[in-house]
């Protein structure tokens, strides 16, 4: 099926090509006619990608570059996000020109600066693999002898200030592996086209002895890809792929359509999490879990997909152009990463896919006793927790917040509002469609851009509402939005307990580096921990743990976990009043108990409503 349509696809490339060339001819020379002066200053760039299987430690890039100056400066992009800083493992890096070799001078961590001759210059390099546990970030390349992902910030640098040139990409694999990317085929089989920067490094290349599935949603192509590894255990795939078919449905009916030519799914054995794309996304997926369950996988999915619609198009205004400087923190995270988590959740549920909770109402206990258990999470503002999740360590404090979390909560009680305030004609799905019309393009969105499509879809003023709860750190009243579908929430506090009900220690502290320092620092993720009670505060330099000196983050964890309640334990740090050494006595702690129920008396109004919102179509 795949290999018809890839052929039909060349058939269809060469057509246009031909009848684009005639185009082209009678375009010049009309230009010639009229005598327009035309200078094209744009970089001509082609990568080719090679990989030899006798050696697994690399691979190597060639740039070959035409029409660029003699002196110009090469970059390689930082992720906002997932930055792996590969500029640290480029080797043999050469040039070459017109005249014999060129020469490199390094003049920031990811950027070069090059001189060439004859306006044209051949760049060589090897990107160095890490070597990497068994079990590795599903966006991390690798390779082995049976496959390799690579492509992405992670390989190409890119001429700096062209990041709109085009490039084309060819790649030297094994013969019987097969190629997955997202970026553009081409007449050739073996390479692809980039319009831009961007596009480039937004396509991540797997390749391999894979097995490999395909289907259409909207008369949209669809490939499903899985990279097995050596011991891989045979799961259902039918089911497999009609899972992600289905999720796929949901969401091409909740935007009306799909955003894309054509989308690939890169999963990986032995690998974990993911990393979504334009038109792909990396996703690990143990076959040994997915021959028991495919729920905690299919969560996963959902949620990286539906990325393809918030974040990687609607996406927050600090995220723009590819660029090789850390790039900005973004206040928005709660938005692109909670509306996400809610869509991962609703769309599972229309399609009848396998999820965590039983119902919704369940679904909802679990985040709020989640919001009330980490006090970041009530405490902090949505945007300075969507800041601190890529920010550095410790950011927060003695807090700690999920951005994912008071987004998906903040969703559900925007959704609330907007079925309430329209008779439950409208909900949150009219603002994702909103959105999209709005900020699919450039354009990047703020929390006044998402406060007035609210407005529009629903009517009522949100201004106060995300001064309050998302720009300012006021606690949510469940209560107030509940009551509109004829519900209450009754909040408890009980001890934390391990399976056999025993009390569990409060191990809520952590020991970390920050970058560019030597020194081991001290953290808390509660203000309320017996760590932040006992004197100890996030930033303390940590010395030593019962007067055992500490080197590594991991030895602090090492000695922490061994601990029972009723110990005692001595930590050293150093505060800016001098050293000190702070004596903890191990206790147990509290966590949230959350129960969601209907109120004694309800109207019909708030049960249609309550019915609505329980099974959303
Ligand atoms: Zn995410």
């Amino acid at each position: 099926m795949q290999k018809i349509m890839k052929q039909l696809t060349i058939f269809l490339i060469l057509t246009i090509t031909l009848q684009r060339s005639v185009a082209q001819n009678a375009f010049r020379n009309f230009r010639e006619a009229s005598e327009i002066r035309y200078s094209a200053n744009q970089p001509v760039i082609n990568y080719l990608l090679k990989v030899d299987t006798n050696d697994l430690s690399s691979f190597w890039v060639e740039m070959q570059i035409k029409n660029i100056p003699d002196t110009f400066q090469l970059a390689m992009v930082a992720h906002p996000e997932y930055d792996d800083r590969y500029w640290r493992f480029v080797r043999d890096f050469t040039v070459t020109g017109k005249n014999g070799n060129g020469r490199i001078v390094r003049r920031d961590s990811a950027l070069w600066r090059i001189t060439t001759s004859g306006n044209q210059a051949l760049v060589k390099y090897r990107i160095q693999f890490q070597p990497s546990s068994s079990f590795r970030g599903a966006w991390r390349p690798f390779l082995n002898s049976r496959g390799i992902l690579f492509g992405g910030p992670h390989s190409f640098m890119y001429v700096l200030g062209h990041t709109l040139a085009p490039s084309h990409v060819t790649l030297q694999l094994p013969s019987n592996w097969k190629i997955t990317t997202g970026l553009s085929q081409t007449a050739d089989p073996n390479t692809y086209f980039a319009p831009t920067v961007f596009a480039l490094v937004d396509a991540p290349i797997l390749a391999g002895v894979m097995k490999g599935w395909s289907f259409l949603v909207d008369g949209t192509p669809h490939t499903v890809v899985y990279l097995p590894i050596e011991n891989s255990v045979p799961f259902d795939e039918t089911l497999f792929v009609s899972n992600i078919e289905k999720f796929v449905r949901q969401a091409a009916a909740l935007f009306g359509r799909l955003p894309y030519r054509e989308y690939f799914f890169q999963i990986q054995d032995g690998a974990y999490g993911g990393l979504e794309h334009s038109n792909s996304v990396t996703l690990g997926a143990q076959s040994s879990h997915l021959s028991k369950d495919m729920t905690e996988f299919m969560g996963e999915l959902a949620h990286e997909y539906f990325h393809t619609w918030n974040l990687v198009r609607i996406h927050p205004i600090e995220y723009g152009d590819v660029g090789y400087k850390e790039q900005q923190l973004s206040k928005g995270l709660w938005f692109s990463e909670g509306l996400t988590m809610f869509y991962a959740d609703l769309l599972s549920r229309r399609a009848d896919l396998p999820v965590e909770d039983s119902t919704r109402i369940a679904h909802l206990e679990r985040l709020i006793r989640r919001y009330y258990s980490s006090p970041g999470n009530h405490k902090v503002s949505p945007e300075k927790v969507s800041v601190a999740a890529y920010g550095p360590e410790g950011m927060l404090g003695d807090y700690s917040g999920s951005s994912h979390l008071q987004g998906e909560i903040l969703a559900n009680i925007f959704d609330l509002i907007i079925r309430d305030a329209t008779n439950s004609r409208r909900s949150m799905d009219d603002v994702m469609r909103k959105l999209m019309e709005r900020f699919s393009g450039e354009r990047g969105f703020t929390s006044h851009d998402i406060e007035k499509i609210l407005r529009e879809v629903s009517g009522k003023d949100f201004h106060q509402f995300f001064e309050d709860h998302i720009r300012g750190n006021k606690e949510l009243d469940f209560n107030k939005y509940l009551s509109l579908i004829g519900m209450k929430m009754d909040l408890s506090w009980a001890d934390v307990t391990n399976n056999e009900g025993a009390p569990v220690p409060d191990f809520r502290s952590y020991a970390f580096q920050n970058e560019n320092e030597s020194i081991l620092r001290f953290g808390t993720t509660s203000p309320e921990s017996i760590w932040a009670k006992a004197g100890l505060h996030t930033g303390d330099e940590l010395k030593s743990v019962n007067d055992t000196a500490l080197k590594t983050e991991e030895a602090f964890w090492g000695m922490i976990r061994r601990l029972k309640i009723g110990d005692k334990v001595v930590i050293e740090v150093i505060k800016d009043s001098g050293p000190k050494k702070i004596p903890v006595t191990i206790a147990g702690y509290k966590a949230a108990v959350v129960k969601i129920s209907q109120l004694p008396v309800i109207n019909e109004r708030q049960e249609i409503l309550r019915r609505a919102w329980l099974n959303p179509a």
